[in-house]
């Protein structure tokens, strides 16, 4: 496929982008660690020599009340400006373009007292804000203007005015959140006045030759929030203010319609964004789960949009835009969605990486990692499922002489078995480009070939050992009844389930079955219409909201499911925070019972006996799948270092225990480095 509409130079008139790929603002937490200019400009660096056209930091705060949480950035003061040129000359040396994202949170800020439009609280923070006085409003229009001038000045190309995600603009700009009856409520004229006077302002102080850019909702997804036609509005108002470029935004961060995880098909919001490229005369950049150059070159030639913003794609493969360049796109290490090592990790206090790509926003760390080695060593690793895969990847890449042993008939391991989970079809991406790394690097691959204790030694100088787990069955009587699966039967299809299932366990893997058993296997790309009106979207976006009258039509379940587990707790705390709530909330509409705190006591033609607080009872249920966990697959790796060969042993085959693929793909990397 050709990409020509995707790499063609977007001529802003006093200045050219090098091509339609931008790297849209995520919030890293990176500022709160040592030495965070020197990690921004390393981690941005990175993605300018990946050859991104443009490039937008993460949030800055233009005054103290704006931040997302203590701690975080504000840029209101000239002091900063050297600092903030190690990360702005660091771009432009790479022949990349920066625009700084000014954003105020508003009653989002995770402070002692956030501030308001009203003193109506959020859904993901509950403290009442402090309702802004018109006086503060105006001198949080000069602040935006200030926070604009000190980019300039620190060298950045421009601004992006962050206006979406239910910040303080959007707070400003529906009745959800602004019932004032002063100049800045009421209408809709009047509420819009906020963002358009920060517009006209920054205009004002920062001439012609600086881009100007608004990151604009363009759908709220939340009671009383905004419809099509008032969105529509306020880009024109915008517009004629002065904006340079506009951004997107879908759905505000207290939604409750998923907008950005793995089960939100790939650009499934582009009707939104065709609604504001069709009624402006600027350029409208497309964001929201476009993680292929495929999708984004649709997005363009289509004429939907004329740039795309990729975030987490970025994380994914910070050589994104070059890979597409040099005509190498399947070399691209894809961003799959699962959110697990990026906003999960930003959510809990963390900063932020990438569970694809374990350097992401670690780039100083890895500028001192060893590099191609001087002296190539013979290394075998054993077992091709993420641990394997990332250290032989890895190893090649270092000048290893590397073979790569796999029992069965294909690479991935459990990948395999995730990616036919409804939904989560972008696990097959992963499995893509590790096959095309082990092209790239000429690994020696043998499929179908288990390999026995003594059977290495005398080859090979290194050894790494990533064979995996077994699925764990617990010691419950009856275990061996008819009726007991394990969810490796159920996945790979060699048993089936009855109507009434229970499965034991609701880790990920319980979550994923119950998935799976509710809707059928995922053996193909989730469709956006079926998304969007199981979620109630309404895509006609005259609904304030959009938020269809008849609210979301989940499909009948195809198995009555009851899931158990034995901590006495809600059901689902471990999965992640940010894809998590989606889950519960798809096998709630499935009707499925969750029962926690339960003892098994035994299984047979019955069902499943068990007891709460010592109350016996009985589930009559026709199969039983066990999810309870799983157990290294450690015996090949316990007879070599027995044996006293030398050998690393990674992944599931070390502990089991809270092993993910993020764990798997790091230790991965972590051991061929050592070698
Ligand atoms: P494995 O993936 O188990 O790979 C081990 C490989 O070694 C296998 O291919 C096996 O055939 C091979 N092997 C074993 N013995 C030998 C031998 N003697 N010789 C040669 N080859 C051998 N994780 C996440 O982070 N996010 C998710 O959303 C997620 N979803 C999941 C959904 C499902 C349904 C499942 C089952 C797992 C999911 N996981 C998820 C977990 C993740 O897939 C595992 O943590 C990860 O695959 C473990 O990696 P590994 O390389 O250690 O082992
Ligand atoms: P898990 O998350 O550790 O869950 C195991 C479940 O089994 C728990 O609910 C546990 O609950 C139960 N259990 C453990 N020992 C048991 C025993 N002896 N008898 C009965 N029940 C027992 O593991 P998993 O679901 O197998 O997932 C494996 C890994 O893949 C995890 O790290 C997981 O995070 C990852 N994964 C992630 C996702 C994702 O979406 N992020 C999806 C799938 C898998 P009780 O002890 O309370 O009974
Ligand atoms: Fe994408 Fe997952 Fe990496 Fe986040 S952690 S950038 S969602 S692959």
């Amino acid at each position: 496929m050709s990409f020509t509409h995707l790499l063609e130079p977007l001529d802003l008139g006093f200045t050219t982008i090098r091509n339609r790929i931008m790297m849209g603002s995520m919030h890293s937490r990176m500022e709160l660690l040592d030495r965070p200019f020197e990690r921004l400009a390393a981690f941005y660096g990175e993605r300018a020599k990946g050859g991104a056209g443009l490039i937008v930091t993460g949030g800055y705060s233009p005054n103290a009340t704006g931040v997302i949480e203590t701690g975080a950035p504000i840029f209101n003061d000239e002091a900063d400006i050297p600092e903030h040129r190690k990360v702005t000359s660091r771009v432009h040396a790479e022949g990349g373009k920066i625009l700084l994202q000014v954003l105020h949170t508003g009653r989002n800020a995770k402070i002692d007292q956030p501030v308001g439009a009203s003193d109506i609280p959020s859904r993901i923070n509950p403290c009442k804000p402090h309702i802004l006085s018109g006086q503060e409003i105006e001198q949080y229009i000069e602040d935006y203007a200030h926070c604009a001038v000190l980019a300039q000045q620190a060298g950045y190309d421009g601004v992006e005015i962050m206006g979406s995600e239910g910040y303080l603009i959007n707070q400003m700009l529906v009745t959800r959140t602004n019932n004032r009856s002063d100049e800045w409520g009421g209408s809709y004229e009047n509420r819009m006045r906020f963002p358009v006077e920060i517009i006209k302002r920054i205009k004002a102080r920062v001439g012609k030759n600086f881009i100007i850019m608004y990151r604009i909702s363009a759908i709220d997804l939340v009671e009383n929030g905004a419809t099509g036609s008032e969105i529509v509005l306020l880009a024109q108002a915008l517009e004629n203010a002065g904006t340079t470029l506009f951004n997107t935004g879908i759905g505000w961060h207290e939604a409750r319609i998923p907008t950005i995880a793995y089960m939100v098909p790939r650009a499934a919001w582009r009707f939104a964004i065709r609604n504001i490229t069709e009624n402006v005369g600027i350029p409208v950049i497309a964001s929201n789960r476009i993680n292929t150059p495929e999708v984004a070159e649709d997005i363009i030639a289509s004429g939907d949009a004329q740039m795309v913003s990729m975030a987490r794609p970025m994380l994914a493969d910070p050589h994104f835009a070059l890979k597409v360049t040099e005509g190498r796109a399947n070399e691209i290490n894809t961003c799959i969605g699962c959110n697990q090592a990026c906003l999960d990790f930003i959510f809990t206090d963390r900063v932020t990486s990438c569970l694809v790509n374990p350097k992401a926003a670690r780039e100083l760390e890895f500028e001192s990692a060893p590099s191609v080695t001087d002296t190539p060593k013979k290394v075998a690793v054993v077992g091709a499922g993420p641990a394997g895969l990332s250290a032989a990847c890895t190893a090649a890449e270092r000048g290893h002489d590397v073979t790569l042993y796999e029992a069965s008939n294909e690479i991935g391991g459990q990948l395999n078995l995730a990616k036919i989970i409804p939904d989560k079809t972008e696990f097959y991406e992963m499995i893509r480009y590790f096959d095309s790394q082990l092209d790239k690097f000429g690994i020696d691959t043998r499929l179908n070939t288990k390999v026995e204790p003594d059977s290495l030694a005398d080859h090979y100088d290194a050894i790494i050992i990533a064979t995996g787990i077994v699925p764990r069955v617990p010691d419950i009587p009856g275990i061996d009844h008819a009726s007991v699966i394990t969810y490796l039967d159920l996945l790979t299809g060699k048993a089936q389930a009855g109507k009434k299932v229970a499965i034991l366990g609701a880790g990920g893997i319980g979550f994923d079955v119950a998935v799976l058993l509710a809707h059928g296997k995922g053996d193909c790309a989730p469709n956006t219409e079926e998304f969007l009106r199981k979620w109630g979207v309404d895509t006609t976006m005259t609904e304030h909201g959009s938020l269809a009258k008849s609210g979301p039509v989940f499909p009948a379940p195809a198995h009555e499911i009851t899931m158990l587990q034995r901590k006495p707790k809600a059901l689902g705390r471990s999965l992640g925070l940010t894809s998590g709530w989606v889950l519960r909330s798809e096998l709630d509409a499935a009707g499925m019972t969750a029962i926690p705190g339960a003892t098994y006591l035994k299984i047979d033609d019955a069902g499943l006996h068990y007891s709460i607080d010592g109350e016996e009872k009985l589930l009559a249920v026709d199969t039983i799948v066990l999810c309870t966990g799983q157990e290294p697959n450690s015996e090949l790796a316990a007879t070599m270092q027995a044996a006293q060969i030398n050998c690393q042993v990674i992944g599931g085959a070390a502990e089991a225990k809270e092993l993910d693929a993020l764990a798997a793909i790091s230790q991965g990397m972590e051991a061929a480095l050592s070698i």
